[in-house]
C-alpha cells in the first residue's frame, strides 16, 4: 500500500481524509524534505521561503483496529533516499544562531551510501525526522515533538528499529515526513541532509498496555524518549521512564534502578534547536530487552 500526495502541516485528528490501513502489512509513505521540496538551489533565498508549509508529512492513515489507549507498533522496514539533500542555516536559529549574520543553503548529493558534503564524505544514516500520531489535544505543527512522537529529530529512528507510540483517537492517525540522509545527534545547525524518501513501516496495535511518552528498540539498544520546552524536564522525563522500565523488569528500587543508568544507561540528545527539545535514555538490551510496561490483564485494563 502506498499514501503519498496527502500531507499535513499539524497532526491531529482528520477523519476525512485518513486513509485506513491494516496491521501487519507493509505500508509505503513518498515523503517530502522537512522545507517541503521549495529550495531548488544553493542561490535559493531563505526569506521566500512559504513558512506556513514547511515540515510536511505525509498521511495521517488511520490504522485499523487501534483505540485510543493503545500502543502502536511501528517496524521502520525500508527507508528509501532520493539523491540530493538541503541543509540550511538561518540567523537565530539553532545552538549558534546568535553568530550567524546571513542565512545561506547547501545542496549535498547521496551517491553509494555517502553523503558528500564537499570532498568529505559522510556515511548515509537515513533517519525519520517526523513521525506521530494525532495528539491527545488540539493538533500540534508536524514541527513540534511531544507525547505523540511529532518532529523528534531522533538518528536512531531507522530501518530495523521499531518506535512505540501512544494512541490517542481510535484509528491513531499516524503520519511521517522529514527524512534526513544523515544527522549529528543535537541537529545543532536546525537541520540534517534533508531530503525526500520512501519510507516503509509496518503496523501493529498493543492492546493493555499504556505509557506517556514514545519508546525505541532497535538491534543493540531500548530507548525511552521525551521532548519538554526545558532540557532538564526532557532529561527527567526519559530518565524516569527508562528507570520505571528498570524497576519493573528488573525488580529493582528506585535506587537499584537509578545506580544502575547511572552505570550503563546513555543520555543522549536527539534534538536541541526545535521549540521543544528531545532526548532520549539508552539501555544495551543485554542489561534490559523490554521497553514496553508489562501487559495488564485484560481485567485491569481500562482502555
Ligand atoms: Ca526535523
Ligand atoms: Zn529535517
Amino acid at each position: 500500500m502506498i499514501i503519498k500526495d496527502q500531507i499535513i502541516y499539524a497532526m491531529g485528528e482528520n477523519k476525512e481524509t485518513a486513509v485506513r490501513v491494516p496491521q501487519n502489512e507493509p505500508v509505503t509513505f513518498h515523503t517530502r524534505d522537512c522545507f517541503n521540496n521549495q529550495i531548488d538551489g544553493e542561490e535559493y533565498v531563505m526569506d521566500g521561503l512559504d513558512w506556513d508549509h514547511i515540515n510536511p508529512a505525509t498521511g495521517p492513515v488511520w490504522v485499523e483496529g487501534a483505540r485510543a489507549g493503545d500502543v502502536l507498533k511501528v517496524e521502520i522496514l525500508d527507508i528509501e533516499l532520493e539523491d540530493e539533500g538541503t541543509m540550511c542555516c538561518l540567523p537565530g536559529d539553532g545552538v549558534l544562531g546568535r553568530d550567524i549574520l546571513r542565512s545561506s543553503v547547501k545542496k549535498v548529493p547521496v551517491r553509494d551510501g555517502f553523503c558528500l558534503f564537499d570532498r568529505i564524505k559522510i556515511p548515509v544514516n537515513p533517519m525519520i525526522g517526523v513521525i506521530g500520531v494525532a495528539p491527545a489535544g488540539e493538533p500540534v505543527p508536524c514541527g513540534t515533538p511531544g507525547s505523540h512522537g511529532g518532529n523528534m529529530d531522533n538518528t536512531k529512528i531507522a530501518k530495523g528499529s521499531i518506535l512505540y507510540l501512544p494512541v490517542f483517537h481510535d484509528g491513531a492517525y499516524f503520519s511521517c515526513g522529514d527524512v534526513h540522509a544523515c544527522m549529528g545527534d543535537g541537529e545543532i545547525m536546525v537541520s540534517g541532509v534533508e531530503i525526500g524518501a520512501k519510507v516503509t513501516v509496518r503496523f501493529e496495535v498493543i492492546r493493555g498496555v499504556s505509557m506517556k511518552d514514545p519508546r525505541l528498540e532497535d538491534e543493540h539498544y531500548i530507548y525511552t524518549i521525551a521532548s519538554d520546552k526545558d532540557l532538564e524536564k526532557a532529561v527527567y522525563k526519559a530518565t524516569k521512564a527508562m528507570c520505571g522500565i528498570l524497576e519493573r523488569h528488573l525488580n529493582y528500587s528506585l535506587n537499584e534502578a537509578g545506580m544502575l543508568l547511572s552505570a550503563c544507561g546513555n543520555l543522549q540528545f536527539c534534538q536541541v534547536v526545535d521549540p521543544e527539545r528531545t532526548v532520549r535514555m539508552a539501555v544495551p538490551k543485554t542489561v534490559c530487552g523490554w521497553v514496553l510496561p508489562e501487559l495488564k490483564t485484560e481485567s485491569s485494563y481500562n482502555g
